[in-house]
């Protein structure tokens, strides 16, 4: 078994044996396994086994693994230069495309990660209203940026421990948290601390900790009272943006926020995070205005040419329409599961984003996602894996269909799915 001898070893050279928490399986009792390939919807591990897999590299692989295109593109561009730190045009041609695609974002700004994004916006929520606070909600993860890792959802849930130590105590003050779902206390937030907020952060829906979704109006009131209060609304679309629709929640919800952190599939697979809105919070930015920002690999071309050669593959081939279609199937299907086997369980669906919650309460909140059965998750999780369906090895995640997966996939996946509940 390759992957136990190359797990020990990595586990004496790097903590824990990964280079982020959510990969080490702690939350089913178990040891990951590495990954030899992964093309379209398979991934195949070291050992030979093969896997459908639903975790997309937790959400960029909206194509599936290594689209010919993308991997076209790459080393096409390499030939050129892998890194200039000098403005090139795909830099351009990336803003404009972001612009054209997401409506409330004016001016733009690439970074390398999903949380340069949203602790950048963070910055600058404070730097242009002059004001230190900020509020986010329970299980709602924004990157591991000091100020957000606060009740931060799932990596920090997996081990129980939603604040993480070397944190400082004086700057998690500076961060309000408040239960999702709960118009009263976003309301007596505001009436209480509003004159000192900068900015309220969420995830435009939270997918950190399972999919859980606004109730009507919680979206419109977020609006609305960062408005009348003079904060500013950060909409994080790192996981959503560019995945359920060209605009994100931010245009199927009809709302505006004032700045939107983006990621994962803007970099078709490679390591690029974005944050944009108004342009005149956006020009705040160094080097016109006082917020400093700033990034060696920012803008990096190869990180750029794939990332655009995704979205204008996802654009040409009507691939929201595609997904949504691919995800209609799995939904129908489970939800047949679920009724057959007298299971009451929770499952949640946005486009190609779902989750299935092993609790019989209805979600709303990160209590109500804590209720599920922690045992009967893990015991469904190794009997999926075994019979060849990688799902996220987490019951706070949320799962990723890609353009590669086919509706024979997908009842492939049904099936292993009703064998291994
Ligand atoms: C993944 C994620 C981040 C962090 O992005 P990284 O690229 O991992 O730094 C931030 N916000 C949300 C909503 C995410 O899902």
């Amino acid at each position: 078994m390759l992957s136990k001898k190359l797990f020990k070893r990595a586990k004496t050279l790097i903590p824990g044996g990964v280079n982020s928490p959510v990969r080490a399986f702690k939350n089913v009792d178990g040891d990951p396994f590495f990954v030899r390939r992964a093309k379209g919807a398979r991934i195949e591990d070291v050992d030979g086994n093969h896997y459908i897999d639903y975790v997309g590299t937790w959400g960029p692989a909206i194509l599936g693994h290594a689209p010919n295109s993308v991997t076209g593109a790459i080393p096409e561009m390499a030939k050129d230069g892998v890194s200039f730190g000098i403005p090139h045009p795909g830099e351009v041609e990336m803003a404009q495309t972001i612009i054209d695609w997401v409506p409330a974002v004016e001016k733009v700004r690439l970074v390398s990660s999903g949380t340069e994004a949203t602790m950048s916006c963070i910055r600058l929520a404070r730097g242009y209203t002059k004001r230190d606070k900020i509020v986010k909600f329970e299980g709602c993860y924004h990157g591991h940026v000091d100020s957000l890792l606060v009740a931060a959802g799932s990596g920090a849930l997996t081990f129980g421990e939603p604040d993480s130590a070397g944190v400082p105590a004086s700057l998690a003050a500076e961060t309000i948290t408040l239960p999702y779902n709960d118009p009263a206390a976003l309301e007596e937030c505001f009436a209480t601390y509003g004159d000192q907020i900068a900015a309220l952060i969420v995830e435009s829906y939270p997918a950190n900790a399972g999919l859980i979704l606004p109730k009507d109006g919680f979206l419109q009131q977020m609006r609305d009272i960062t408005t009348q209060h003079g904060s500013l609304l950060i909409f994080d679309e790192v996981m959503t943006g560019f995945r359920l629709g060209k605009g994100g929640v931010a245009e199927l919800e009809g709302i505006s926020p004032d700045l939107t952190a983006m990621g994962k599939v803007i970099g078709g697979g490679l390591p690029v995070g974005a944050f944009g809105g108004r342009d005149e919070i956006m020009e705040h930015l160094a080097p016109n205005g006082p917020v400093y920002q700033a990034g060696t690999l920012s803008g990096n071309p190869l990180a750029v040419i794939a990332g655009l050669t995704q979205l204008r593959e996802i654009d040409h081939n009507n691939g929201f329409m595609k997904l949504e279609a691919l995800g209609a199937r799995l939904e129908e299907g489970v939800r047949k599961i679920l009724h057959e086997k007298g299971l009451g369980y929770t499952f949640h669906r946005k486009g190609s984003m779902f989750c299935l919650f092993f609790t019989e309460k209805p979600v709303f909140n990160l209590d109500d996602v804590e209720t599920s059965n922690k045992e009967h998750f893990r015991r469904y999780f190794w009997n999926c894996l075994n019979k060849g369906l990688y799902m996220a090895p987490s019951p706070y995640e949320t799962g990723f269909i890609s353009m590669a997966h086919t509706f024979d996939d997908i009842d492939k996946t049904l099936e292993i799915m009703n064998e291994s509940i």
